[in-house]
């Protein structure tokens, strides 16, 4: 199959300061980011190589970007994607709270299509901040039935991990449809 098929977006969502961007930088790795000043923008690609199969992501690091300004624009941000990655910190419980309402948005916007959701608990290096514990983000995301991983940006566990298991859902997803 030609490599064209195999191009995702995936849209990261989550409050200010959970890590998106720490995220996004890490998944893009150094050259990008370097591309990423020059044109300033939130938007990341690369190729991925996952058990043995190519498949580029492109990472959508633009939510906070639209925030402000009109919901429209957020609203498309929740149409855009192939799939999405809600982060929140495990150190904010209000993040955490944040990550619910932003999956109840989106099952509203992709209702019959069952597009791959992440959940993420970022910043698991906080331990001794610890507010929301690994059993209520894997309970969470069992709850509105999504893939959970905790994950350090800071320590860079877990984010190969991540984009990895994003791969792997948008191809179960393929072969189901
Ligand atoms: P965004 O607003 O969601 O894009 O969050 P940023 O990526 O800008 O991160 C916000 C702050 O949290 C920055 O100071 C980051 O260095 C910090 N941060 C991001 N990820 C982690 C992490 O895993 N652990 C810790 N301790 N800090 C993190």
């Amino acid at each position: 199959e030609g490599s064209w098929e195999a191009l995702y977006r995936v849209v990261l969502l989550g409050d200010p300061g959970v890590g998106k961007t720490s995220l996004a930088s890490l998944f893009a790795g150094k050259q990008e980011r370097d591309l990423h000043d020059q044109l300033g923008e939130d938007v990341y690609e690369r190729t991925l190589t996952v058990d043995g199969e190519d498949t580029t992501l492109v990472v959508m690091d633009t939510w906070e970007a639209e925030k402000l300004d009109d919901s429209g624009k957020r609203e498309s941000c929740l149409q855009a994607g192939s799939a999405y990655v809600i982060v929140y910190s495990i150190a904010d419980r209000r993040s955490f709270e944040s990550a619910s309402e932003l999956r109840i948005q989106l099952r509203r916007t992709h209702q019959a299509d069952h597009v791959p959701i992440i959940l993420v608990g970022n910043k698991a290096d906080l331990a001794r901040c610890r507010e929301v514990s690994v059993e209520e983000g894997r309970a969470c995301a069992v709850v509105f039935d999504c893939k959970f991983i905790e994950t350090s940006a800071a320590l860079q566990h877990n984010v190969a991990e991540l984009f990895e298991g994003v791969v792997r859902q948008l191809r179960l997803r393929r072969r189901d449809s």
